[in-house]
């Protein structure tokens, strides 16, 4: 049977992933929509290959400059926002793989919900914010929402066969990043480029410095209680450089469920677009022989402090993991500008999230609110570090 997948962030890492599956698998997936921002060289490529009935771009010019490249195609090519819902919500798509990086995914990943598409979801940051309210509206739309993290996916996968209550805990595995022993003097002075660059994964940058501060497996942690419904107070994380066991699942007789396979994201993406059935990839297999040790420590709170904001930001709730997500995404991006240093994104976290008065969450405005918040308060608190740092 033929899937049609709409394809949210197809010019990114993900995105690049999922249409390498989609174009081994021309029998099973067709590309309905793209959406992207900028990056037009790349779209008309794929659009070219893939024949999308519908591609959104971020803004009205970027949509005449693709269009005039595209003449003589098929595709309607829309632009903003509203281009973006549109796409997410394309009538004749069954499953949005939801890839944006960062809070611009939420919007049109709960636009894709509300239009009863299954998801494929990358965006985690659409789970930190409004983890909640979107498996509520999910559960109202009768849709499923598949995990692409390769944690999550490794966790959905060690559920599967087994019931929840006989769940202990939940391990997630963490690479640690390249900075795992790097001394805390030194990481003052760590270039953007530096840190981008991932011992084991080729990734978009915004995730690639997440994982270099371990904000991704604070993240993770707020996106593994939402998608798997379960208690952040059992959830744990193990530092495992190897990257080979993706997570763990603990049962109460003892027994763990390990997922595991060599780090390449196609393994995860295609489990969540082509589920309960396995693609056969060109993956090279796992050779437990050949990869040396694998090893586990526990995660050093004081050198990694961010993987206490995410579990802090999740006990305290409302609205707390959107002004944490938030106040990453401004850091994270004034870093990669050589505006302030590396320290000083783990600085700004901390100071957005303690001035924050925390508020429930009723509807996805309070939600917007609450991220609009905290993207001033941290810009104010950054362009006070400028220059100092
Ligand atoms: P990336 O930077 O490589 O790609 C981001 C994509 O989003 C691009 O196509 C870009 O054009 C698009 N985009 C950005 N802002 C947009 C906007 N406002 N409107 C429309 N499109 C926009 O990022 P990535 O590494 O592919 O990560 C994507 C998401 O997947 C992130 O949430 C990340 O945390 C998650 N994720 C990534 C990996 C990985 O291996 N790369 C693994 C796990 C989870
Ligand atoms: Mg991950």
């Amino acid at each position: 049977m033929m899937k049609n997948l709409i394809l949210l962030g197809s010019t990114g890492s993900i995105g690049e992933n999922t249409l390498d599956i989609v174009s081994r698998f021309p029998d099973r997936f067709r590309i309905s929509a793209l959406a992207a921002g900028k990056n037009i060289l790349l779209l008309e490529k794929q659009i070219r290959k893939f024949n999308p009935s519908i591609v959104s771009v971020s803004d009205s010019k970027t949509a005449d400059a693709l269009r005039a490249r595209c003449s003589g195609l098929k595709t309607e090519i829309v632009a903003g926002t509203e281009g973006l819902l549109k796409a997410a919500a394309f009538p004749e798509g069954e499953m949005v793989v939801s890839a944006i990086v960062g809070a611009a995914g939420l919007m049109p990943t709960l636009a894709a919900i509300r239009a009863k598409k299954n998801i494929a979801l990358a965006n985690k940051e659409t789970m930190v914010m409004a983890g909640e309210l979107v498996c509520q509206e999910a559960v109202k739309a009768g849709v499923r929402i598949f995990p692409i993290d390769s944690e999550h996916s490794a966790i959905f996968q060690a559920l599967s066969g087994n019931q929840k209550k006989d769940v202990r805990k939940i391990i997630l595995t963490a690479s640690g990043g390249p900075f795992l022993h790097t001394p805390r003097g030194q990481k003052e002075k760590v270039t953007p480029e530096a840190a981008v660059r991932h011992p084991n994964w080729s990734m978009g940058k915004k995730i690639s410095i997440d994982s270099a501060t371990m904000m991704n497996k604070g993240l993770e942690v707020i996106e593994a209680r939402w998608l798997f419904d379960f208690p952040g107070e059992r959830i744990e994380v193990l530092i495992h450089p190897q990257s080979i066991v993706h997570s763990m699942v603990e049962y109460i007789d003892g027994s763990v469920m390990a997922q595991m396979g060599i780090p390449d994201m196609r393994g995860p993406i295609s489990y969540a677009i082509h589920y309960p059935e396995r693609l056969p990839l060109d993956i090279p297999p796992l050779n437990l022989v050949s990869s040396g040790m694998l090893s586990f420590s526990p995660p050093d709170d004081e050198a990694f402090p961010c993987l206490s904001y995410g579990f802090e930001a999740l006990k305290a709730g409302g609205t707390l993991p959107a002004v944490l997500n938030a106040a990453n995404e401004e850091a994270v991006a004034a870093f990669l500008d050589h505006k302030i240093g590396f320290l000083k994104i783990e600085e700004v976290i901390k100071k957005t999230m303690d001035s924050h008065q925390i508020r429930t969450i009723q509807t996805i405005e309070d939600v917007n609110y609450a991220d609009q918040w905290a993207r001033k308060e941290a810009g104010a608190l950054i362009e006070k570090l400028q220059g100092k740092s």
